[in-house]
């Protein structure tokens, strides 16, 4: 059985960044070294430095030990796109630019909502495509009736958003501005560092 992802839910991110750092901490353990994780989320995301506390602490097989410098340093959450771009004179990816809360996967994120996808389709509809490309082979192997997005508590398909936008200009403008209240959008859901 396959999982598609959604804002709940991102295959993708545990085995790309999870299993990975699992895996990883148990091989340099093995090589002598005890690893100690640091994660570089800011203080609004102090709800998630329990969970990985918490998660750490108990899926290795030994616990690990986890710091989150950018919390215990900073009060308030510091902007350091500007820094970035003017102290360090380091490029930000055009997807920040573009309008993207991240510019992760190349747009393509399973927990993008209503929003993103909108902006998506809007600068690259290329690649919106092939995200409702994707959805679509996924349901028809898996025979599932599942989607990246949901409305009224069921699926609601990428193909079914692009043909929306098609017929009602208007609709994508609203999502893009933000206007738009028949959808509980999950933009800027993040990119999880724990197993569902
Ligand atoms: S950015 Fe989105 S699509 Fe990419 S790994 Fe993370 S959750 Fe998955």
């Amino acid at each position: 059985m396959g999982d598609l992802g959604n804002a709940r839910l991102a295959k993708c991110s545990e085995e790309l960044k999870v299993r990975e750092t699992v895996q990883f901490i148990e091989e340099k353990r093995e090589e002598g070294f005890e690893p100690i994780l640091f994660f570089g989320i800011g203080p609004h995301e102090k709800h998630r430095a329990e969970n990985l506390r918490e998660f750490y602490a108990h899926v290795p097989l030994e616990p690990v030990e986890t710091r989150f410098p950018m919390i215990e340093i900073y009060k308030e959450d510091v902007d350091v796109k500007p820094i970035i771009v003017k102290e360090w004179k380091i490029r930000l990816p055009r997807m920040y630019d573009l309008g993207f809360s991240h510019a992760n996967c190349g747009g393509r994120c399973v927990r993008g909502g209503f929003k993103h996808y909108a902006l998506l389709y809007k600068v690259w509809p290329d690649r919106y495509k092939q995200q409702e490309d994707m959805e679509e082979r996924f349901r028809q192997k898996f025979n599932m009736n599942v989607s990246i997005l949901k409305k009224d508590g069921g699926p609601y398909t990428l193909r079914q958003l692009r043909e929306r936008f098609e017929h009602d200009p208007q609709y994508l403008e609203d999502l893009l501005s933000g206007n738009v209240c028949d959808v509980e959008d999950t933009q800027g859901a993040p990119c999880v560092c724990t197993f569902a």
